[in-house]
């Protein structure tokens, strides 16, 4: 069988893939600790659910309008106003499976073949994938530990040809949890302005941020700066729905017109009953976040501690999501009776192998020399799980 040349260049996502093989090994009996996949270990809340069944119950079960219900997108303009101070029109949302998606559709929507996307490494596994997929090229950028893993708006600048269309902007991070400042955007933005190309601007962390930490969305910056940027937040992480595949974006009419459409004619409508649990979400008590947010915090200084008390690891403090990108590059190199681990897959090959922990490679993200650890798990299991990883890495010669 022939496969297209996408098809034969498509690898699949880590982070499903590393979980998915935890999973499996869990469902042999096997005792595996998984740092894998990002995604809350928290129920999404009852009244969220609740929302579901009831439309379910009411025969809520066939297509409905492509872009999302109205109701939802007018839920996601009453959220974008009272949290991010963003005037929208409902014209000005679309609701798709998830952010993921929404980043799809949007790649369809801007890039041609040939365009360039700048994206910061290390970046999420699926941007430079989904930039590919619509004929363009991920032009990555890489950011350093000393300076918090941020893109400067000089490197920005640099890196900008006449083929730019876009600079993807994930704040707060994942995998690093870095989290840019009202300032930093600013100039971010000013340079995206000056140069003509659009700001995709991923806030699907915005909720999980630290140490008092305020988030701001780009798009908030200036009504020009909101022209440019197309939002992408969904409910997958604040409301722990990542099984629900709801996730949205805001931006200019004309582009979310065409992402529509190709919405349209790829997938149709998200699930019908899914977006009246994210309308619940969206509309419902948020009064369940702080709480979580301060235990996702005490998980972050536990883990922090934990992995910074290895020799030779150091690890950037996380300001939002729910990972930390530990630096393990003082590990490679070293053998495993008389098998030299050379990179940061073979290392994390090694630690699932020989202690039963999953971690995602740093290379996934882009850069050598990680690891990315998700902590939203049992304090005890962090505790074990980072026990075998030191218990494996000083086993190392
Ligand atoms: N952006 C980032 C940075 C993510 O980590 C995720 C997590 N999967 C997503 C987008 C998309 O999440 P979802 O498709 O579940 O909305
Ligand atoms: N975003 C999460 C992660 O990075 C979930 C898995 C995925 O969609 O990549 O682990």
């Amino acid at each position: 069988m022939k496969l297209s040349r996408r098809a034969q260049e498509i690898k699949p996502s880590s982070t499903l893939a590393i979980t998915a093989k935890a999973k499996a090994m869990r469902a042999q009996g096997i005792d595996v600790i998984s740092f894998g996949a990002g995604e809350p270990d928290l129920d999404t809340p009852q009244h969220i659910k609740d929302a579901a069944i009831k439309a379910l119950q009411e025969g809520f079960t066939k297509y409905t309008p492509v872009g999302g219900i109205d109701e939802l997108k007018e839920a996601i303009v009453e959220k974008l106003k009272r949290e991010n101070g963003l005037n929208y029109q409902r014209e000005q949302i679309l609701v798709s499976c998830g952010g993921k998606h929404v980043l799809y559709n949007l790649a369809q929507a801007i890039l041609d073949e040939g365009d360039e996307v700048i994206i910061p490494a290390p970046y999420w596994v699926s941007y430079p994938p989904i930039v590919m997929l619509a004929g363009a090229k991920a032009v990555t950028i890489p950011t350093s530990e000393e300076e918090g893993f941020k893109l400067s708006a000089e490197a920005l600048k640099e890196a900008i040809t006449p083929k730019t269309k876009a600079v993807i902007i994930n704040s707060p991070s994942n995998p690093t949890g870095t989290a840019y400042t009202r300032q930093e955007l600013e100039e971010l933005a000013e340079v995206a302005l000056r140069h003509n190309i659009y700001i995709i601007s991923d806030e699907i962390y915005e909720k999980i941020v630290y140490d008092g930490f305020k988030h701001v969305s780009i798009a908030s910056l200036s009504e020009e700066v909101k022209e440019v940027t197309i939002l992408v937040n969904g409910v997958s992480k604040t409301y722990s729905m990542t099984g629900w595949r709801i996730g949205y974006a805001a931006g200019p009419r004309e582009l979310i017109e065409a992402m529509t459409r190709i919405q349209s004619q790829s997938t149709s409508n998200p699930t019908s009953f899914a977006q009246k649990g994210a309308t619940a979400a969206l509309l419902g008590s948020q009064e369940g976040i702080p709480a979580m947010v301060q235990e996702y915090q005490r998980r972050r200084d536990l883990i922090c501690e934990m992995v910074t008390s290895i020799e030779g690891v150091s690890c950037y403090k996380p300001v939002g999501a729910f990972y930390v990108f530990p630096n393990v590059g003082a590990y490679l190199g070293k053998n495993f009776k008389g098998n030299r681990i050379e990179n940061s897959s073979q290392l994390a090959s090694y630690l699932l192998d020989e202690v039963r922990v999953a971690v995602v490679p740093g290379v996934d993200f882009g850069v050598e020399g990680y690891l990315r650890l998700s902590y939203p798990i049992s304090p005890d299991v962090i505790q074990e799980g980072v026990r075998r990883i030191k218990e494996a890495l000083t086993a190392l010669d």
